[in-house]
């Protein structure tokens, strides 16, 4: 094994070089078997579990614990990730899931074992970690969450040294140290430490309360009433202190973030009805929702009602364009509300594949106000560029104060519409096939193939879209009417039959 050469600061930055990369993945293979390159497909199958349930993708290395995401799993992707960003300081950080604690002693022990200086800010947001990396100077961080991912799972988001997730190419020359052994382990003189840092969510609450969209001022002195349903994950040590902070009175459901999520972590409707009763029962304003990293954002209205992720995007791009015009970018089955909200503010709405850091990179390069995707994921580049529940938190809340209105009311000024999300399993059908005849049999209709098949009408979209993780194909329409909806998706149906 070849010993590590580090600067020597090993907190010091030096990104690393593609030249650097090159030479490593030149070298010959650790491994004898290791000579012909591993396919993602194949690297699922490396947990040797009985389930097959691990995931590799821009979204992270996810797996259930003790099946596919086993210590050694842990190990070798966060040394190959030591490895990609050629030591240095790196910053970890998880959700409150009742893994965690196991997950970062083998990711610190890990990273020290290659060199790095690990920097742990504890439990926090994914977000927070994300800004976190930035803000320290970082070279990479590792965010130990399976996101709204029930509690067996866990995983690793890495990110990069720009405080955004791994892109695809990062992601594959990353893949590749993995997939050839080419991790480079440190020798006993040049091994790393932990350290630990506990400002990074006043650092992360700092910067919300600083965005030129806020009128904190003004928010304290309308003092909302709101209830928080944490689902005792991260959220509980972030967001009820930015509530307040803004002034509110704030009433937690789930606030402990001891990670035994009293329900189905993922904030969609049907997980609501106890934060819509407490909303209803304490005369609350408002109700939020987060999952275990705080990255997706729902909301309960005034009457308890939870009205749908689609919806706090929409609200939170209102109310930036209201204060500032420019590009909108989000992922390609987002609701239409969004191009709706574009159309009257006069500005383009551009769309992306699915996956945040392919929001992210499109809105760096247009250098666009807002962006997001449809499930809850609001991206503001003044907080940093990721999603990040927090920030559409004080954003859905100025909008409450600015409207003037009960939230319930408020919203009647964006543009309605009824999501249907489906899924067909491909176990005898060539999806590939379909969509082709699909796409033939329907020329005459706006399509869009940036990520899949997506037709697009006048005020209807339906959009087909194969998993890169299971084998099924994803079906998400969106209509004005409930009869609309079914009309669009019975067209369609006889495909698949
Ligand atoms: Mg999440």
């Amino acid at each position: 094994m070849s010993k590590k050469k580090l600067t020597k600061e090993a907190g010091i930055i030096k990104l690393p070089t593609r030249g650097r990369l090159k030479k490593i993945l030149e070298q010959k293979p650790h491994n004898k078997n290791a000579n012909n390159k591993v396919k993602i497909s194949s690297v699922k199958k490396h947990g040797e579990s009985k389930k097959d349930s691990l995931m590799v993708s821009v979204s992270g290395i996810r797996g259930i614990i003790g099946e596919s995401l086993t210590p050694d799993i842990i190990t070798q992707y966060t040394a190959a990730f030591a490895t990609w960003t050629n030591g240095g300081t790196i910053i970890v950080g998880r959700d409150s899931r009742v893994s965690g604690e196991m997950v970062k002693a083998l990711v610190h022990g890990s990273l020290t074992a290659c060199g790095c200086k690990v920097i742990d800010i504890g439990i926090a947001s994914t977000p927070t970690v994300e800004i976190a990396v930035k803000h320290l100077g970082a070279r990479g961080g590792v965010a130990i969450t399976a996101s709204h991912n029930p509690i067996q799972w866990n995983a690793l988001k890495l990110i990069g040294p720009e405080g955004k997730f791994l892109s695809s190419d990062h992601l594959e020359e990353y893949l590749d140290i993995f997939r050839f052994g080419k991790i480079e382990w440190a020798s006993w003189d040049r091994l790393g430490k932990v350290t630990f840092y506990d400002h990074a969510i006043t650092d992360h609450i700092t910067k919300i309360l600083s965005l030129p969209y806020l009128n904190p001022e003004a928010l304290r002195s309308r003092r909302f009433k709101v209830v928080v349903d944490c689902v005792n994950g991260a959220g509980g040590l972030i967001v009820p202190r930015l509530l307040t902070e803004l002034g509110c009175e704030v009433i937690t459901l789930n606030e402990e973030p001891h990670g035994i999520f009293p329900r189905n972590p993922e904030p969609t409707i049907e997980n609501l009805k106890l934060l819509g009763e407490a909303v209803v029962k304490h005369g609350a304003d408002i109700g939020f929702a987060v999952d275990p990293d705080v990255d997706r954002l729902a909301l309960v209205s005034e009457k308890g009602i939870p009205i749908g992720e689609e919806w706090t995007l929409a609200i939170a791009t209102e109310l930036v364009l209201s204060k500032r015009k420019g590009p909108v970018v989000v992922n390609a089955s987002t609701t239409m509300a969004i191009d709706d909200i574009c159309r009257k503010y006069q500005v383009e709405c551009f769309r992306t594949k699915i996956g945040e850091i392919n929001v992210s990179t499109k809105m760096e390069e247009l250098n666009a106000v807002i962006g997001g995707e449809g499930n809850g994921g609001v991206i503001l580049p003044e907080t940093h560029l990721g999603r990040d529940a927090s920030t559409g938190v004080a954003l859905i809340l100025q909008f409450l104060h600015d409207s003037g209105k009960p939230f319930s009311e408020s919203i009647r000024s964006i543009p309605a519409y009824i999501m249907k999300k489906d899924k067909i399993e491909l176990q005898d059908i060539d999806a590939d096939k379909v969509l082709t005849q699909i796409k033939s049999d329907n020329k005459k209709l706006k399509t869009d193939t940036i990520d899949g098949l997506k037709f697009i009408k006048e005020d209807s979209w339906i959009h087909f879209r194969k998993s890169n993780t299971e084998p099924i194909l994803r079906i998400i329409a969106e209509a004005k009417t409930q009869k609309e909806l079914d009309e669009l998706i019975k067209s369609f149906t006889s495909y698949f039959h």
